[in-house]
Formats: C-alpha cells, structure tokens, sequence
C-alpha cells in the first residue's frame, strides 16, 4: 500500500499529523512534507485515518494490484 500526497495542495492544518506524525511529517511551516511513501506494514489503518483526517482530500490511498 502507497500514500500519495498533492503536496502542493496542502493548507497546513496538520491533521494528517496529528493522527501519525511518523508517517505524516510537516515541514518548519506546517505543511506536510511528504509527496508520499510506501506505508510500513502493520502501520495500514493509521495511514488511512491519517489520510481520511485531510479535509482537503489531498492525500489518497494507492492499493497496489496483485
Ligand atoms: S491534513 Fe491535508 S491539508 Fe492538512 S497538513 Fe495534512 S496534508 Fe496538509
């Protein structure tokens, strides 16, 4: 499972980290760091919570095929 980001579209509300600040870092201004990653394992429900905690939808989940 991968995580991708519109980085550029962030509002720097901090959400995303507020649910997983390891996964979802910010830079020095607040906004997210991140263009994405490929999400360890085990650690796949606080990406989606992290992810469905943007209201901006900007951060999607990638389901990889096979
Ligand atoms: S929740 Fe979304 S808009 Fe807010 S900091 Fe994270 S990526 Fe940016």
């Amino acid at each position: 499972m991968k995580i991708r980001i519109e980085k550029a579209a962030c509002v720097g509300n901090a959400r995303c980290a507020a649910i997983a600040p390891g996964l979802y870092p910010l830079d020095d201004d607040g906004y997210i760091a991140s263009e994405g990653f490929d999400v360890p394992t085990g650690e796949e429900a606080l990406a989606q919570r992290g992810a469905r905690a943007c209201p901006e939808r900007i951060i999607s989940i990638v389901e990889e095929d096979g």
